[in-house]
């Protein structure tokens, strides 16, 4: 499945140009989207997500139409914001099952099963009956992952998610995602250099809403 974006633009009423003739094509695996605050960037994820809508320009995933199938492609997606609140006062294998419940997965026994893999996945099953107020930007980064990983979606979109981990934690989570990239498209929205150049094959150079560049990150390393 490959999402393909063809020339994608969106003004916002206030007048700023956030996305002007984006156009991207997207395999699956990791892919980066790198460029410096104000760039586009959440506009773009935002967009894909289909949480806002463009002013023209076309989005397809495989055989959906995005912009106009937004409930086909929330069924598909996994989408971990840039800054999520997640509930201090539940434990995360609470909250997990109850986001599975809403994902359908009424089965109580495939449910646990499900939950209980995701916490091993994401490194938090010794942690799974600590209230999530308690956890550090790392864990809940990982509990926003396992979350975006129920009912294994084909699209996975992180906006800014190594902003403010330590390198332990940083490093933690790039292992997680270069796992789940395996086998499904993931984008990682960025202005880290590094969270490109470790993690993806293919990366996009936003800014001023505009694509100055595509490619392989080593390649355009060499380039330079
Ligand atoms: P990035 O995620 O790369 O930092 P954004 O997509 O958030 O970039 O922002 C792109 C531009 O659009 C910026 O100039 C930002 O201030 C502006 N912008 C973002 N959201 C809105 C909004 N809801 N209304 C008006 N301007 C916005
Ligand atoms: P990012 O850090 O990804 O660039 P922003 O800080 O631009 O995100 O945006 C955070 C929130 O504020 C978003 O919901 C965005 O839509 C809104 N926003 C950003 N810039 C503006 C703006 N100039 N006018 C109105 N809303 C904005």
């Amino acid at each position: 499945m490959e999402l393909v974006i063809e020339h994608l633009s969106k003004t916002y009423p206030n007048g700023t140009r956030a996305l002007h003739d984006v156009s991207l094509q997207i395999a699956p695996g990791m892919f980066g989207l790198l460029g410096p605050n104000g760039a586009g960037k959440s506009s773009l994820m935002r967009t894909i997500s289909t949480l806002q809508e463009a002013d023209s320009g076309s989005i397809r995933l495989g055989e959906i139409d995005v912009l106009r199938q937004p409930e086909h492609v929330r069924q598909v997606l996994g989408y971990l914001p840039q800054e999520f609140g997640v509930y201090p006062k539940v434990s995360a294998a609470e909250l997990l099952e109850h986001f599975a419940v809403l994902k359908g997965i009424s089965n109580k026994s495939e449910r646990r099963q499900v939950v209980d893999a995701l916490l091993h996945q994401t490194n938090l099953w010794e942690a799974r009956n600590k209230n999530l107020g308690g956890y550090s930007g790392g864990m809940k980064q990982r509990f926003g992952i396992a979350q975006a990983l129920l009912g294994d979606p084909k699209l996975i979109i992180v906006d800014e998610p190594t902003a403010g981990l330590d390198p332990t934690e940083r490093n933690r989570f790039h292992n997680l995602l270069a796992e789940i990239g395996e086998d499904r498209i993931v984008i990682l929205s960025t202005h880290i250099v590094s969270d490109v150049s470790d993690l993806c094959r293919q990366f996009a150079i936003i800014n001023k809403g505009q694509v100055l560049y595509t490619g392989d990150p080593l390649v355009a390393i060499e380039e330079m």
